[in-house]
C-alpha cells in the first residue's frame, strides 16, 4: 500500500462577485498517493486552476480540510505557509512563467536561494537537474534564445531542484504543439518511473492518458474515470 500525500475532505470553494457567490469547487474528496501521476480532466470553466492553486497553496479553501504530508493546511501565517510550499511543492505553468532576463541555470537556481545551500552546490544541483531534462547544453541560453519545450524543461527543473513532495502542472501543453508536448509528456513519464509524484491538470484526454490515473472534474465536482471513452 502506497502512501497517502495528499488528501482533500469535503472541500469547497466560492467567489463573491458582487452580490453573487459562484461555487467553484463542489465539497470534493481527493486522495494522492505518494508516486502517483494524477491527471485531472475537464473542459474550460470547471474549476482546474482554481483545484491547482489550492493544493499549491496559493489560495485557500472556502470550507473544508487540506492534509498535506499527514498535516493539516490551515491557520497558516503567509511566512509558515511560503516556507510549507517552497518545500513541499514545485509549480508547471502553460506559459512557463521563467524570468526574461535570467538564463536557463539562473532561473532554476532561483527556488534554491531560499534554502541557505552555499552557491556552489546551489548551482551544482541545478547543472544536474537541467541536464536531466535534456538542457545541459542550453543552460546559459535566456528564454528568448529557447524554443517553448525548451522553456518548459527549464521550468520543470526549476520546480524539481528542490525536490518538492509533489510537482503540480497546469496545462503544461497547453502552449506547445502536438510533437512538443508529446516529448514533454515523455518527459513527465520518466519522472513518474523515477518515483515522483505529480498532479497534472488538462482539458485533453490524449494529455491526461499519460497519467496513471484520471480523475474528471465538471462543474466544481470530481468523477472517478474508468472507461475512457474515447
Ligand atoms: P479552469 O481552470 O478549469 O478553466 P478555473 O478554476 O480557472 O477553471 O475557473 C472556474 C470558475 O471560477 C470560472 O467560472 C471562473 O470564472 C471562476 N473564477 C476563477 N477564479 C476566480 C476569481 N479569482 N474570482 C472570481 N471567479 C473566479
Ligand atoms: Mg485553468
Amino acid at each position: 500500500m502506497s502512501k497517502t500525500i495528499l488528501s482533500l475532505e469535503q472541500l469547497s470553494k466560492s467567489y463573491q462577485m458582487g452580490e453573487d457567490e459562484q461555487t467553484v469547487l463542489k465539497s470534493i474528496n481527493l486522495e494522492i498517493k505518494k508516486g502517483e501521476f494524477l491527471s485531472v480532466l475537464g473542459p474550460s470553466g470547471s474549476g482546474k486552476s482554481t483545484l491547482m492553486n489550492i493544493i499549491g497553496m496559493l489560495d485557500e479553501p472556502t470550507s473544508g480540510r487540506y492534509f498535506l504530508s499527514g498535516s493539516l493546511v490551515d491557520h497558516l501565517g503567509e511566512k509558515e505557509l511560503a516556507a510549507i510550499r517552497n518545500k513541499e511543492i514545485g509549480f508547471i505553468f502553460q506559459q512557463f512563467q521563467l524570468l526574461q532576463k535570467w538564463t536557463a541555470l539562473q532561473n532554476t537556481e532561483l527556488p534554491l536561494i531560499y534554502s541557505g545551500l552555499p552557491a556552489k552546490e546551489r548551482r551544482s544541483r541545478a547543472e544536474a537537474m537541467l541536464s536531466r531534462v535534456g538542457l545541459g547544453e542550453k543552460m546559459h541560453n535566456r528564454p528568448n534564445q529557447l524554443s517553448g519545450g525548451q522553456q518548459q524543461r527549464v521550468a520543470i527543473a526549476r520546480a524539481l531542484v528542490t525536490q518538492p513532495s509533489i510537482l503540480l502542472a497546469d496545462e503544461p501543453t497547453g502552449a506547445l504543439d502536438q510533437k512538443t508536448g508529446q516529448q514533454i509528456m515523455k518527459l513527465f513519464r520518466e519522472l513518474h518511473e523515477e518515483g515522483k509524484t505529480i498532479v497534472m491538470i488538462t482539458h485533453d484526454l490524449d494529455v491526461a492518458k499519460n497519467g496513471s490515473r484520471i480523475i474528471r472534474i465538471l462543474d466544481g465536482e470530481l468523477g472517478e474515470v474508468n472507461h475512457l471513452d474515447s
